[in-house]
């Protein structure tokens, strides 16, 4: 039985695919369930990527209805029994990965960016299962982040895929806050993180 606040509604209004090329529908359809390890989370912003282009024309393979966004930030309101990090009114950015398995090759091997690919997943909000333009969504604890209050839910959504690609590409790169790095191919990279923003510069030097 997850925690949850009693004021949950039944029904919700949900952004979603119908059809493959071709607009999105605004449809009323039932609050999701939060599985054990899951957050149910009312959305306050969730903003639009690329992959939700091709979400839409079918590259996924999606099943229809396909709820949209893949970057969603929000308020916990109900939490899964085996959830103990998160508590309900938790400001959050919502994980993409639903369910890795935590124990394949991928989930467990040395290199962290092949995590998301693991192959006994149940999916990727937003692209494979339903996503985050609605009143609220179902994200995975485990990949999801506590967001700190200088943090708005603005600037979180997107952070959930362009933010941590930039940040997994920064982190590659060894960078420490504030420095400097140089490849060999003379392209620059500063690293620049406050408790309102995240930076990443990159480029040429020249
Ligand atoms: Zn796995
Ligand atoms: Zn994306």
């Amino acid at each position: 039985m997850a925690t949850s606040l009693a004021s949950v509604p039944l029904e919700m209004r949900a952004l979603q695919v119908t059809e493959f090329n071709a607009p999105y529908e605004l449809r009323t359809i039932p609050v999701p369930k939060p599985g054990p390890h899951d957050l149910l989370v009312k959305i306050a912003v969730a903003s639009y990527c690329h992959t939700d282009s091709m979400v839409a024309a079918g590259k996924f393979k999606s099943k229809l209805p396909q709820t949209a966004s893949h970057e969603g930030s929000g308020t916990v309101v109900a939490v899964g029994d085996s959830v103990s990090s998160f508590k309900v009114g938790d400001r959050v950015m919502c994980g993409i990965p639903l369910h890795p398995c935590g124990e394949c090759e991928d989930c467990t091997g040395p290199n962290e960016s092949y995590r998301q690919y693991c192959t006994n997943i149940t999916g990727h909000i937003g692209v494979t299962t339903q996503g985050c333009a609605a009143d609220y969504a179902v994200a995975d604890s485990r990949t999801s982040t506590k967001l700190p209050e200088a943090v708005t839910f603005l600037s979180a959504a997107p952070l959930a895929c362009a933010g941590r690609t930039v940040f997994r590409a920064v982190r590659q790169t060894e960078l420490q806050p504030g420095a400097m790095g140089r490849d060999r191919g003379d392209r620059a990279a500063v690293w620049d993180i406050s408790g309102s923003s995240l930076r990443a510069h990159a480029g040429s030097r020249s």
